[in-house]
């Protein structure tokens, strides 16, 4: 039996499926990782404008370089649409087996993709979040990137202006900011996210390397409570202690492979 047969057979018999997904399920639809060479990553280190106090420092350090970062992103992300690896998952919820996905990801494609059920443990970008009464406010994709790209656009540049465009005015008076999760701070959807990885009977892990915690503890908790576990990675099998079937494959190119396969076995 091929690899591909054997995770089908797993995930066709699954009462209750899961997906847990990251930064390489979106490659494809060219997002680049930060752990592969190339993109933005090569450029920017994750660590200083993924970070509060790194991305405040450098605003006032070098506006120009915060300039060129988002100008890169947003092109970035733009023009990044759901691929086979996504798309798969719809066809899995459609089946009736899986559940939910849940994502380091805050690109938004599961959401845009069509799944219903998507716990983003790492925010999403084009949601905001007031930091006094925690309100969240969702844009379309489109609204938010023309929005900061006009901003990026004015000259001189001032980062002012750019501020007052992302930010927003909470209905309650706060402050509202884009609602992803810098490092260092706190996970979202966490508890939801451990209860569907203590719920399922099999976790499908796609493009993640496993090391940003507590993110990647969702599928050692399912596999602690009985779970079986696929991964499909096109270079490390990051869950190699636990994984049952290892898939050596971008997750664009097996997904319609394995969804096909279950397709004929339900
Ligand atoms: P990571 O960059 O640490 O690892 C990516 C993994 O994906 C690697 O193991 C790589 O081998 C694998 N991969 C590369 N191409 C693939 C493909 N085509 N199919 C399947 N797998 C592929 O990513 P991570 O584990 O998600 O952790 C990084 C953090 O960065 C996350 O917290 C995430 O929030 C954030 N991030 C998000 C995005 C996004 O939203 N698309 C992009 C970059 C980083």
């Amino acid at each position: 039996m091929s690899l591909v047969e054997e995770a089908a057979k797993i995930i066709a018999e699954s009462k209750y499926l899961i997906a847990f997904t990251g930064a390489g399920i979106s490659a494809e639809s060219g997002i680049p990782t930060f752990r592969d060479p190339g993109g933005i990553w090569d450029q920017f280190d994750p660590t200083e404008v993924g970070t509060t106090g790194g991305f405040l420092g450098m605003i006032s350090r070098n506006p120009g370089r915060i300039r060129d970062f988002l100008k890169q992103t947003m092109d970035t992300f733009e023009k990044a649409d759901p691929n086979p690896g996504h798309k798969g998952l719809v066809e899995l919820e459609k089946m009736g087996i899986l559940k939910s996905v849940v994502t380091q990801n805050i690109d938004d494609l599961h959401g845009m993709a069509g799944n219903s059920r998507v716990f983003e443990v790492h925010g999403n970008l084009y949601r905001h979040r007031c930091m006094s009464c925690g309100r969240t406010e969702k844009s379309t994709r489109d609204e938010l990137i023309a929005k900061t790209r006009a901003a990026l656009e004015v000259e001189p540049f001032d980062i002012k202006t750019l501020a007052a465009e992302i930010f927003r005015k909470c209905t309650c008076g706060g402050m509202m900011r884009i609602d992803v999760v810098m490092f260092g701070e706190p996970v979202q959807e966490m508890a939801e996210s451990y209860h569907e990885a203590s719920q399922c009977d099999v976790v499908l892990i796609l493009g993640t390397s496993g090391v940003v915690y507590p993110a990647a503890g969702v599928p050692v908790e399912a596999r602690r409570k009985g779970a079986k576990a696929i991964e499909i990675n096109p270079t490390t099998n990051a869950f190699q202690g636990i994984t049952d079937v290892y898939i050596k494959a971008k997750s664009g190119e097996a997904m319609p492979q394995v969804v096909d396969m279950v397709r004929e076995l339900r």
